[in-house]
C-alpha cells in the first residue's frame, strides 16, 4: 500500500458550457464524504469581477503589471491569454493540495489543461466538457445575461474553435444535465485512481 496521490482534474470547454456548475457539483460530491479530498485551484487574472465575484472566491483579481510579475518570479504554473486578459494557476496551493492526495479541480483553457498534462503526466486527466448543440450554448451565454451582445458573439466565435479541438482531450462529456455530467467526471476520477501505474 501506497499514500494516496492526489490527482489534476483539468476541466476545458467553451465559456457558457457549465464547466463552473457541474466542477462545483462533483466538489459537492466529494467532500461530502471527505472535506480533505477535494481542492479547487483558484487562478488569477486580470479581468474585471462579474456580479458578486469576489477577490480569492472565485478568481485573484490582479492588474496586468502584478500578473506580470508573478510570472516572472515563477509564481505561475501555467498562464493563458483569453479575450484579452490573463488566466493563470498559481504554483504553490497546487503543489500543496497534490502533495497532500487531494483531487483538485481545474476550470482552464484548452492550452492550460494540456500543459498541466504536460507538467505532470501521470497524475492529471484531462475532460472536455460539449454542450448538447451550439444553440443551447448561445441561450445559456444570453440568459447569463452578465455579456453584451458584442461579447456573446465573441465567445461564440470562440467557442466553435474551441470544440474542433475537443479530440486533443482524454475524455469528452456532453453536458446535457448537471447531474448526469457530474456523475461522469466522478467515474472518470474513480477509474484514475484505479490506473495501476498511480497505484
Ligand atoms: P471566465 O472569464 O469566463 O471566468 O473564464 C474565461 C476562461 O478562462 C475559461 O475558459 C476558464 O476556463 C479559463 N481559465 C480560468 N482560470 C484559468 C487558469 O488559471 N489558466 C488557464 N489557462 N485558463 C483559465
Amino acid at each position: 500500500m501506497s499514500s494516496k496521490r492526489g490527482l489534476i482534474v483539468a476541466v476545458s470547454g467553451p465559456s457558457g458550457v457549465g464547466k463552473g456548475t457541474v466542477l462545483g457539483a462533483v466538489e459537492e460530491f466529494l467532500a461530502s464524504s471527505d472535506a480533505n479530498a477535494v481542492g479547487r485551484s483558484i487562478s488569477a487574472t486580470t479581468r474585471k469581477p462579474r456580479g458578486n465575484e469576489q477577490d480569492g472566491v472565485e478568481y485573484y483579481f490582479k492588474t496586468v503589471e502584478e500578473f506580470e510579475s508573478l510570472i516572472e518570479e515563477g509564481e505561475i504554473i501555467e498562464y493563458d491569454k483569453y479575450c484579452d486578459n490573463y488566466y493563470g494557476t498559481p504554483a504553490e496551493p497546487v503543489r500543496r493540495m497534490i502533495g497532500d492526495g487531494k483531487v483538485v479541480l481545474f476550470d482552464i483553457t484548452i492550452e492550460g489543461s494540456l500543459a498541466l498534462k504536460r507538467f505532470f503526466p501521470e497524475d492529471c486527466v484531462t475532460i472536455f466538457i460539449l454542450p448538447p448543440s451550439m444553440d443551447e450554448l448561445e441561450s445559456r451565454l444570453r440568459g447569463r445575461g452578465t455579456e453584451a451582445d458584442d461579447v456573446v458573439k465573441a465567445r461564440m466565435d470562440q467557442a466553435s474553435k474551441e470544440i474542433a479541438r475537443a479530440g486533443e482531450f482524454e475524455f469528452i462529456v456532453t453536458n446535457n444535465q448537471i447531474e448526469q455530467a457530474r456523475d461522469d467526471i466522478l467515474s472518470i476520477i474513480r477509474a484514475e485512481g484505479l490506473k495501476k501505474a498511480r497505484q
